[in-house]
């Protein structure tokens, strides 16, 4: 049986009041929900002050991005060491609006997911098709591809610390969701490749989060399907109402 894990991608967003606020909000909305895994990925400004707030609660926290070396002249930049300095478990690698924005690649987020487990976090490993792979029909060669080149070289006991974000580039914040059939139907896929690399086994206890406008409505049913086991909010997760709401639609 897999664990659902719900995460927050706060993205540019919030100062560090603004996360303590919600964050305390939170707590209240989602205590007693320990069948769920929760996780909340502020900026790298709030990570230190959210993650001394949530030192003694079940609610994980989240970078959004690391680099892969530990040290060293690489201005801008933030190791997995600074980021279990700060009281993380968790970063989220290849976010979409990292491979559009800043220039990542399926080669960088190999590197940066072996940093990550190396370093001691969780990654989340976020794939998925542009709208243009979808209508030309190459949406398994595409996640496919970024899924095998971003998971090189893992042993069996990295994978399975490894979570992965189907996160289709078309839905993601633009409000239109894959149906659930259309998420089930890649994170099937998904778990095949991961059988073919491991084993059927691995693949079995890999998790995979759907991400892309989940929202309270919504959440429930997408979490309904078979391999679907949590998802990756982004809008959704700033709001802590609805952020609680799509937790609970995970239990049902
Ligand atoms: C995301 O950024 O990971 C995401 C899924 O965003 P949204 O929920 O806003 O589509």
């Amino acid at each position: 049986m897999r664990r659902p894990i719900i995460a927050g991608n706060w993205k540019l967003n919030k100062t560090i009041d603004q996360a303590l606020d919600f964050v305390v909000e939170l707590q209240s909305l989602v205590d007693g929900t320990g069948d769920v895994e929760v996780v909340v990925a502020p900026a790298f400004t709030a990570l230190s002050a959210v993650a001394n707030a949530l030192n003694n609660s079940s609610i994980g926290v989240s970078a959004q991005d690391l680099y892969w070396e530990n040290s060293g002249a690489f201005t801008g930049e933030i190791s997995a060491e600074m980021i279990v300095d700060s009281g993380c478990s968790y970063v989220i690698v290849g976010h979409s609006e990292r491979r559009q924005f800043f220039g990542e690649t399926n080669q960088s987020v190999n590197q940066k997911v072996k940093a990550a487990l190396e370093g001691g976090l969780v990654p989340i490993v976020c794939v998925g098709e542009m709208l243009e792979d979808r209508e030309s029909g190459k949406t398994k060669k595409v996640v496919t591809n970024q899924l095998v080149d971003g998971i090189d070289g893992l042993s069996k006991t990295d994978i399975l610390r490894t979570i992965i974000a189907y996160e289709p580039v078309w839905a993601i914040g633009t409000g239109k969701t894959a149906s659930p059939d259309q998420a089930q139907e890649v994170h099937s896929l998904i778990r095949s490749v991961i059988a073919t690399s491991y084993s059927d086994q691995i693949a079995e206890s890999v998790r995979i989060q759907y991400g892309g406008s989940v929202n309270p409505s919504n959440a429930a049913e997408l979490l309904s399907k078979p391999d679907v086991d949590g998802a990756l909010v982004g809008g959704a997760s700033l709001d802590a109402d609805s952020f609680a709401e799509i937790v609970r639609a995970s239990h049902q």
